[in-house]
């Protein structure tokens, strides 16, 4: 296993598996990825930031079909890529899984799931982090 490989894998689980943000304490905003300190609040944040687990819960507000994924994700395109308006504020953006291209539409509901991201044969590590799927 090449250098490094397993500590940037683990440093990464926490966040990757529960979706955790953090919020300020100041004007209550929630940031995913976390934040040292809160842009509107600044110095006022310091000290303040709590972790914050999120929901999972949110809604398509764009997306886009990736036909030709890079050679990482060679294999799952064509996939819907989606910029997702989380029920707690953050906007982030996920692949949809377990939909078709053609049932992907703005404004529908979405629940975090977790998968497998990529599968690195030269490093042997298997990458997992979090995805959306439609949730009824
Ligand atoms: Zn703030």
């Amino acid at each position: 296993m090449a250098e490094g490989a397993v500590p940037r894998f683990w440093r990464e689980i926490p966040q990757r598996y529960n979706l955790i943000g953090n919020k300020c304490n100041e004007c209550e905003k929630v940031f995913f990825p976390p934040r040292e300190s809160c842009p509107e609040c600044r110095r006022k944040s310091m000290g303040k930031m709590k972790d914050f687990k999120l929901s999972g819960e949110g809604e398509v507000l764009t997306y886009t079909i990736i036909y030709e994924a890079s050679e990482k994700f060679e294999g799952q395109a064509p996939y819907p890529l989606a910029i997702i308006q989380l029920k707690e504020g953050p906007k982030i953006t996920a692949q949809i899984v377990d939909c078709d291209i053609e049932d992907v539409k703005i404004g529908m509901k979405l629940k975090s799931t977790f998968r497998k991201i990529q599968d690195d044969g030269y490093v042997g590590a298997i990458y997992y982090g979090y995805k959306f799927k439609k949730r009824n």
